[in-house]
């Protein structure tokens, strides 16, 4: 910290995102990736003239990606708006709907990123224990008197919960803006878009980074009421309007015309899940039940970190936190099979 950073920053604590080594020598399993390259139509658009036109800058609203999202999406083009990945996005909706007097509030085993945007912005921040087996009850979410954030799947754990419970949540809180970040939802959760048609609190944030193997690219989308998008336009062109290349809103318009790709890669990454939590069962693992394209298991008898380490030495990185409740887990992405072959081999072998 240099002497002229602001007295406002001099405790935020940044978030850490999990090691993204140089050299590719690491069985990759810690920052929830796909394990697939994007569909051949994505890299094909690249490949096409695009990068010719890196001396013009790129459409800001995205209008083309907008018209293409709404229509997968069945909303309109006013419903929708994109970002540098979500966690951008999730800037944006922290900046335009918290403050000194709106604070905010999400479970306390969550997107680390959370407390993190909180702390930018210096809003209060409330944390609602998640029940002992790491689910949410949404009760206690009701008439919250802030804005409410819920990852649906969580993360770190998986866990999803069902529509309806979403949509109470929304409907217990008309007074102010319910956040779904719906990062992991296409691998086996119910997504609470259609509900925008009939509340205006509600905003659900959505990435290509990993149902649609474009964590590079840094694409996200907010799908809401009209007044909810522009409200988080009025915070994107006020921080930076070119937000999305030209590369990547081309990439995020191919990868719409391209779903059954998608589909096939996600039902791959669900059997391959489905096979992890089988064999980290027998070896003795428990674990929550994930509707992601990760687990979150831990072993009776070794430390979350010594595992990580363990792991690490034998060339295979996941996602350890050292974090009250929670540090005795592994959060493991899942990749191909042949890469959990591998993590179940090198488990085995350390225990
Ligand atoms: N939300 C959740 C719950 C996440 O786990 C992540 C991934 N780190 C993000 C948002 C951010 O994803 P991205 O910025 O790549 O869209």
């Amino acid at each position: 910290m240099s002497r002229f950073l602001s007295d406002r920053f001099a405790a935020l604590d940044a978030y850490v995102p999990g090691e993204q080594p140089v050299d590719m020598q690491y069985i990759k399993l810690n920052t929830n990736e796909s394990p697939y390259p994007p569909a051949p139509g994505v890299i094909a658009a690249l490949c096409e003239n695009e990068t010719q036109k890196l001396n013009l800058y790129p459409n800001p609203d995205g209008t083309r990606l907008l018209d293409k999202l709404a229509d997968f999406y069945g909303v309109n083009r006013e419903n929708v708006i994109i970002g540098n990945g979500s966690d951008e996005l999730l800037a944006f909706a922290f900046l335009a709907y918290c403050d000194k007097t709106r604070g905010v509030v999400f479970p306390d085993i969550t997107y680390g990123f959370y407390p993190v945007y909180a702390g930018l912005y210096g809003v209060a921040y409330e944390q609602i224990p998640l029940k002992d087996d790491f689910t949410i009850d949404p009760a206690e979410y009701f008439n919250a008197g802030k804005t409410v954030v819920i990852a649906n799947p969580n993360a770190p754990t998986g866990a999803a919960l069902p529509l309806r419970d979403i949509e109470a949540i929304v409907k217990n809180n008309r007074g102010c803006i319910v956040l779904i970040d719906e990062a992991y939802v296409d691998f086996g959760a119910a997504s609470a878009i259609p509900l925008t048609h009939e509340y205006d609190n509600l905003v659900v944030t959505h990435t290509y980074s990993k149902s649609r193997s474009m964590a590079g690219a840094r694409l996200a989308f907010a799908i809401g009421q009209a007044p909810i998008i522009e409200d988080l336009n009025k915070m994107k062109y006020s921080f930076n309007p070119y937000n999305v290349n030209r590369m990547t809103q081309l990439a995020g318009e191919a990868a719409l015309e391209e779903d059954a790709y998608y589909q096939e890669m996600r039902s791959k990454i669900a059997d391959t899940r489905t096979f992890t939590e089988g064999r980290l069962k027998e070896i003795g693992f428990s674990m929550t039940e994930s509707s992601a394209n990760f687990v979150f298991a831990r072993y009776p008898g070794i430390g979350g970190y010594d595992l990580y380490y363990a792991l690490k030495e034998k060339g295979i990185l996941v996602r350890h936190f050292d974090k009250p409740r929670i540090s005795d887990y592994l959060r493991i992405t899942i990749g191909t099979k042949e890469q959990m072959e591998a993590l179940i081999a090198a488990i085995e072998g350390i225990i």
